[in-house]
């Protein structure tokens, strides 16, 4: 949001000035006074085929590699889609190397260059967001960029840092191709929690959940509460899929699921 007195008309305070702006590419971007939305998904369970279907997503924002989460991952033969930003795929060739050594459990996505939100001029969760359009699109496709040459493969979704948006965002993600990943679960709260409350968590995942939680973090409880919870989801017939496998996503039904 963006606040300007208008000095050539004294008294007069623009405190909401919808911002219209053309960035590199051609894509419009407008500005709205709307708070941040995060989007929730679901997975579309409704064939047969599909019902027993949940996404575990994890996002990699920056700092370490948390080795531990994903040789649980591994042990229990559960896929994942790992949401990448460019700085944390510069910072761990190792960990991308062995994440590529098992594309039938791993795929790498777009989790942006920098960890910048997608809300322009607005802070998200402490961080400062995007400064313009520009600003986003920079973002979006620097990690798109980093993820095909990491692994190889076009991103096909997006995740900005901290899972929020704004209106002008939303559509900037749209226009340059991409979907934006949402969830329905949030299984560690930015890798705050302990192991007992992600565990917690997790066993409330039902058929079409999609689970977000961090792999960036080892000292976190993120590995443990998975390591906990993991088999039980699976001794209840629960299927792990990769957004790639899943018969669809689907707007779930929170009220959240419009901008
Ligand atoms: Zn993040």
């Amino acid at each position: 949001m963006k606040s300007v007195t208008a000095g050539a008309l004294p008294g007069l305070r623009i405190a909401v000035l919808t911002l219209a702006l053309l960035v590199p590419g051609g894509v419009r971007a407008a500005s709205d006074g709307a708070p941040p939305f995060e989007p929730h998904q679901r997975l579309d369970v409704a064939s047969p085929a599909h019902a027993q279907d949940v996404a575990l997503t994890l996002d990699a924002c920056g700092g370490a590699y948390d080795q531990a989460l994903i040789a649980t991952l591994l042990r229990l033969r559960v896929p994942a889609t790992l949401f990448v930003t460019k700085r944390w795929l510069d910072r761990h060739p190792a960990a991308v190397r062995e994440l590529r050594a098992h594309p039938e459990l791993f795929e790498l996505e777009n989790h942006g260059s920098q960890h910048v939100p997608a809300v322009i001029g607005r802070r998200l969760y402490g961080m400062q967001g995007a400064p313009d359009g520009a600003g986003v699109e920079r973002e979006i496709t620097g990690g798109a960029q980093a993820v095909l040459q990491a692994s190889g493969r076009r991103p096909d979704w997006y995740r900005g840092a901290g899972a929020a948006y704004d209106r002008a965002s939303l559509q900037i993600v749209a226009q340059l191709g991409y979907r934006v990943a949402g969830f329905s679960l949030n299984a560690d709260q930015g890798a705050t929690l302990g192991a007992a409350a992600v565990a917690r968590r997790l066993r409330q995942a039902k058929p079409g959940e999609i689970v977000i939680a961090h792999m960036n973090r080892p000292a976190s409880g993120t590995a443990s509460g998975l390591a906990a919870a993991l088999p039980d989801l699976l001794g209840r017939g629960l299927t792990f899929v990769r957004l790639s496998q899943a018969a669809g996503v689907l707007p779930a039904r929170d009220g959240k699921q419009t901008p």
